[in-house]
């Protein structure tokens, strides 16, 4: 069968030449004799993979020296209750800014160890759009402000990050990391579940300024203390070996087939705009998001007539552009464009769309 354009949220597309590669060293890893998926992660052959994991993702984020990445487990959502375990210690605050459902729970599981303060939400609108910010609002001695950089489900992003002075800034940046380049100096700690833009499922990157790592409270669960993980080079157990593998993988084509953060930012604005293009001149659909907010990864759009979503992902299914189904929360399409999905993919499901109005206008 040919390959689909997989449109999902996550997991999501891979870049061919990865999974080529991936499959060509499948049973003999550089000449080791083993996969990659067999090997000791305390052998020598390991250590070079995740220790090139982890410099290319410093230099192609430009990560500060005085940030250590971790390579964790328990996706994007164990960091709900690790932030707050390791970083409201102080004050015992933080401050959320409610922009969907990830920031909800994340704001959630944080008022399970401390005060957690909503000081904006978007909620009145379905996170149509990202709430403007009043600094008189923010907690002054918050332990941390929580953002989700980019909302995966909604389609709206932080253009413009919040300024939060001394109190360490923390981003969920799962849905858009390495898809334009970021300034790691602004935040405190950035956090990822690797599977949507950098390798499959199981893997969570945590990038922690060093001076919020041994501030953890007293009942937190050794797995999920910073310090260990950071005392341990990632290894205080066995870590998800053969996604850091993938994650290496995908990094090296970032770095040498893509040419880097700006290229690869280049060309996201450039498959975003033409589907966003199309949903403004379209008379059958439409975005749901207000356009100064809009994601560069994640588009949800409508007709307006259930019936005629549904109809239009069906179809759509059987000509190979898979996972349309909007989020049940705001129903329609939602076409999740990441990194490993090709511009030639989105043109197509855009001659697609054309075709689809024109058939049923
Ligand atoms: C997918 C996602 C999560 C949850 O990730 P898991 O790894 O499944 O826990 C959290 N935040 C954002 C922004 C996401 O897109």
């Amino acid at each position: 069968m040919a390959r689909v354009y997989n449109f999902s949220a996550g997991p999501s597309m891979l870049p061919e030449s990865v999974l080529i590669k991936a499959a060509d060293e499948m049973l003999d890893y550089e000449g080791s004799g083993q996969s990659v998926m067999e090997m000791s992660h305390r052998s020598k052959i390991y250590e070079s993979i995740i220790q090139g994991c982890e410099s290319l993702l410093r230099e192609i984020m430009n990560i500060p020296d005085n940030y250590k990445v971790l390579f964790l487990q328990g996706g994007a959502s164990s960091q709900f209750a690790m932030i707050p375990l390791n970083l409201m210690n102080g004050s015992g605050k933080a401050d959320f800014v409610i922009t969907g459902q990830w920031a909800n729970k994340a704001y959630q599981e944080a008022s399970r160890y401390g005060k957690a303060n909503i000081v904006a939400s978007s909620k009145d609108r379905t996170f149509s759009y990202i709430p403007e910010l009043d600094k008189s609002t923010f907690t002054p001695d918050a332990d941390y402000f929580h953002i989700c950089v980019n909302n995966t489900i909604y389609g709206t992003r932080f253009a413009k990050l919040p300024e939060t002075g001394d109190v360490p800034l923390v981003g969920d940046i799962s849905s858009c990391i390495l898809s334009e380049p970021i300034d790691v100096s602004k935040f405190g700690l950035l956090f990822a579940g690797a599977q949507k833009n950098m390798a499959p499922a199981g893997l969570t990157v945590v990038i922690v300024r060093e001076d919020l790592i041994g501030k953890a409270r007293d009942i937190t669960p050794t797995m999920l203390n910073y310090q260990i993980h950071s005392d341990n080079g990632s290894m205080y157990n066995t870590p998800p070996c053969y996604t850091i593998y993938m994650c290496k993988l995908v990094l090296e084509w970032i770095k040498n087939e893509v040419g880097g953060l700006e290229n690869m930012k280049a060309i996201n604005e450039k498959k975003a705009a033409i589907l966003y293009d199309f949903l403004d001149s379209s008379k059958m659909f439409r975005g749901t998001v207000e356009k100064k907010d809009r994601s560069l990864m994640n588009i949800p759009f409508v007709t307006g007539n259930d019936e005629l979503d549904a109809k239009f992902v069906k179809q759509a299914t059987a000509a190979g552009f898979v996972n349309l189904k909007g989020h049940r929360t705001v129903g329609g399409m939602r076409a999740s464009i990441y990194n490993a999905m090709p511009v030639e993919g989105v043109e197509k499901l855009v001659a697609f769309m054309k075709e689809f109005e024109a058939k049923n206008a």
